[in-house]
């Protein structure tokens, strides 16, 4: 029997996400206490499909398309409570692909 092995990218391309336009469904509250007041702003690396990002002058921008719904972001900004997070409407978001 022979190993393969798969590398997150290749896993995560056999995934399919529905966008539901005009309506992310993770949102963050204050965007300037995310540029002043948050240092680590764990979630823009913590998040496995690089939803959040930080730009230059130090503001963190997100876009929801493809987010896995894993939940890290929420849990990371707990000392913030900055993000608010809902499941995406039903047929919308992530679509696992089993097997
Ligand atoms: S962890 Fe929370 S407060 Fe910090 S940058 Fe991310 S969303 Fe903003
Ligand atoms: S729920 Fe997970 S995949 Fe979606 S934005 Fe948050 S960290 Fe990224």
């Amino acid at each position: 029997m022979s190993m393969v092995s798969v590398n997150v990218e290749e896993k995560l391309f056999q995934n399919r996400y529905r966008v539901d336009a005009g309506r992310p469904h993770i949102r963050i509250r204050n965007a300037d206490v995310c540029t002043n007041d948050c240092r680590e702003k764990s979630c823009t690396f913590v998040c496995p499909a690089s939803c959040y990002k930080v730009e230059g002058n130090g503001s963190v921008t997100l876009i929801t398309d493809g987010c896995l719904e894993c939940g890290s972001c929420r849990i990371l900004c707990t000392d913030h409570d900055n993000i608010e997070w809902e499941y995406p409407r039903g047929g919308h978001g992530i679509l696992f692909k089993f097997g």
